[in-house]
């Protein structure tokens, strides 16, 4: 199967969650799939930021990951993953917060200027104001970190057109089948 960054892969709102969001379906380890492990996917990454990302103002294109840092980069990337997540489900995050802040620092101290893996760092930590972090949810069907940006605070799919209209199908079809004798 052939595989796109589409724009609904930047559905997180901030790049730091974009990149987290590259493992899909972390939750179900038999189904989860990460983007990342086909090194030509990690790179083209960079490129798609650079056209889709809500945060794309702030960076423009970001240079793709040199080898030698992309281990450090999805150990970033899990890091991330770790401490929103658990921020969000108003868990112990204090080990977290420690890893996540050691591994933006490695990040930034190796990364070159312009680099996805220092915009990736920049990003994560723009998002630790408490303004951000408070916006921060986890997608009710695909389990995705995202902003939410709408006025009320009300939102509760990672992309409404996905996922949200992937559950009304699921309610639409279940539905039926109860009714089924
Ligand atoms: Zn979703």
């Amino acid at each position: 199967m052939t595989f796109s960054w589409t724009p609904h892969r930047f559905a997180g709102g901030a790049l730091a969650l974009d990149v987290a969001n590259s493992v899909i379906l972390r939750f179900d380890p038999a189904r989860s799939v990460d983007r990342f492990a086909e090194p030509a996917q990690l790179n083209a990454f960079a490129k798609a930021a650079g056209e889709f990302s809500a945060e794309r103002a702030l960076f423009g294109t970001p240079s793709a990951v040199p080898k030698p840092n992309q281990a450090s980069f999805v150990a970033m990337r899990e890091a991330i993953d770790r401490y929103f997540r658990a921020f969000v489900k108003n868990e112990e995050t204090s080990l977290f917060l420690a890893s996540l802040l050691e591994a933006a620092a490695v990040m930034l101290r190796i990364g070159a200027r312009g680099s996805l893996e220092t915009e990736t760092a920049h990003s994560a930590l723009r998002l630790l104001s408490d303004t951000e972090r408070k916006r921060i949810r986890i997608c009710g069907n695909c389990g995705w970190l995202f902003i939410d940006r709408s006025k009320n605070r009300s939102r509760i799919w990672c992309d409404m057109t996905v996922c949200g209209n992937r559950v009304k199908a699921a309610r639409h079809y279940h539905g039926r089948k109860d009714r089924l004798p």
